[in-house]
């Protein structure tokens, strides 16, 4: 048992919300932590666990990391079994701190007790369990600072909503780019429509007050003025990015994926169709684990990308397969591959790859950006439109492709985009924008880099505390 204490500086819990765009930055930001000495414990919930294709494997590089999953009380089918959203929150919001409190409990009487919790922002009572142990209580978020300091700015009364008043109001904080309401968080934009994600959100901050470090998956280069706000008033630090160190520093070894993945990928089936294909001449096109996009605009994404006549892999979930029109899969077998889900950094990586086609989910933002592919924006829900107004004016890694009055990207607009980031004019700066931001990820997080100089200040504070 003594062993075990003195085999690592600290001990913490990592509690990730259930979705794989939040498990991938906790992972990986434990395997960094696990490098320096700490003894990262995963606990994602019981469900999502059961659902994940792979296991996490032990590391030579540091302690394993353990899975010890809690419950949202939905045990079998997850969020997706739930009746409604707000019965899902409820549900999680009364299991998760009980069995996070009964595995806090059973961690100490195995002799090895935990001295911090990390958890994701869409979980904030997991505050009130680290204060009820006398623990560190570690905010992790996985999206931007700008969004979030909006998110803050509603949650204070600082920006009034609706944002459509009798004129457009635009949405600005201190450090970031001015908005178009459009361009907000659609949480923002819709707050009565989605009244309980919303008001989920908004808690993680009515108590940040109270926490003691607040970290982000980003690197403070790309949101430097943001940061510097935020850091006047909480313990905030950059750690990211957190994707896999080969594509960065490579100084983890084994260290090349994210080792969850929601669906099984078809990694040798995506490589070696891309091995056939000329040097950036095949589009990307994925929009994330969770969107459900409607016929119609898979009829419009499906004939942009045939319209374009260059190559094209396209991730297209089981489940929404059915979507796609008639006979396409046969139209384009030629031009085209089609998969239900793929080792997308592989792919990113791959030299036949000229551009990604993406939702602008923050973690397909920041792979992007890390691997140096340029993007074409297809903005969906949640914090995407505002990742897509920095992809394409803050960071300049690529272009939008906005949607008309009925909320569709139409297939010439996207057709046209695609051209201009494949063999369009715009194409040689953001070529030149990508390599800088793919150097600038590299030295964040490589020796002396700022995230990596912010994780070892994390890591020397949980040794000593
Ligand atoms: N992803 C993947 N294979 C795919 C599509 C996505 O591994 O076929 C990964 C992707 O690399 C990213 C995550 O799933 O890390 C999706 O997160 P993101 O924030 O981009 O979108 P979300 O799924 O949360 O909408």
């Amino acid at each position: 048992m003594e062993d075990a204490k003195q085999a690592h500086k600290a001990h913490v819990l990592v509690v990730p919300y259930p979705s794989q765009g939040h498990i991938n930055p906790m992972l990986q930001f434990s395997k960094r932590l696990a490098s320096k000495g700490i003894k990262p414990t995963l606990a994602p919930t019981i469900c999502f666990s059961k659902l994940m294709h792979t296991s996490i494997s032990p590391t030579h590089y540091g302690p394993k990391i353990q899975v010890r999953p809690i419950s949202d009380g939905y045990d079998n089918g997850g969020f997706l079994s739930a009746e409604s959203i707000s019965a899902y929150l409820d549900s999680f919001r009364t299991n998760g701190p009980k069995t996070l409190a009964q595995l806090i409990n059973k961690l100490s009487e195995e002799g090895d007790p935990v001295k911090a919790i990390i958890y994701d922002g869409q979980l904030p009572w997991a505050l009130d369990v680290a204060r009820q142990f006398g623990l560190v209580a570690v905010l992790f978020f996985t999206e931007t600072c700008s969004v979030n300091s909006i998110y803050y700015h509603v949650q204070r009364g600082l920006i009034k909503l609706p944002l459509m008043g009798p004129g457009p109001i635009k949405v600005s904080v201190p450090g970031s780019v001015e908005l178009q309401p459009w361009e907000a968080p659609s949480l923002v934009q819709n707050y009565d429509a989605l009244r309980v994600w919303f008001d989920e959100i908004l808690k993680q901050f009515s108590d940040i007050d109270r926490v003691d470090w607040v970290l982000f998956n980003i690197f403070y280069d790309m949101e430097k003025e943001v940061v510097d706000w935020m850091t006047k008033m909480w313990k905030v630090r950059t750690i990211g990015p957190t994707i896999p160190s080969y594509y960065l520093d490579k100084r983890l070894e084994d260290d090349k994926d994210y080792n969850f993945h929601r669906f099984k990928p078809n990694a040798p089936i995506c490589k070696n169709w891309l091995d056939t294909k000329p040097r950036h001449s095949v589009i990307y096109m994925s929009f994330g684990s969770l969107a459900k996009l409607s016929e119609q605009q898979f009829e419009e994404l499906a004939y942009a990308l045939k319209n374009t006549n260059q190559n094209f892999l396209w991730v297209v979930r089981e489940l929404e397969q059915p979507k796609l029109p008639k006979g396409f899969i046969d139209q384009t077998s030629g031009q085209g591959l089609i998969v239900s889900w793929a080792s997308q950094l592989e792919i990113l990586a791959h030299d036949a790859i000229g551009c990604f086609v993406t939702h602008c989910g923050f973690n397909s933002v920041l792979e992007a950006l890390c691997i140096g592919v340029p993007v074409v924006g297809v903005p969906h829900w949640g914090d995407q439109g505002t990742n897509a107004k920095f992809v394409e004016d803050v960071w300049r890694i690529g272009i939008r492709a906005n949607v008309d009055e009925k909320g569709i990207v139409r297939r010439d607009k996207l057709e046209k985009c695609i051209k201009e980031v494949m063999e369009g004019e715009k194409r040689k700066e953001l070529m030149m924008n990508v390599a800088k931001w793919k150097k600038l990820a590299k030295q964040a997080m490589d020796e002396g880099g700022s995230s990596d100089e912010n994780i070892n200040e994390f890591v020397g504070y949980l040794a000593g505390c």
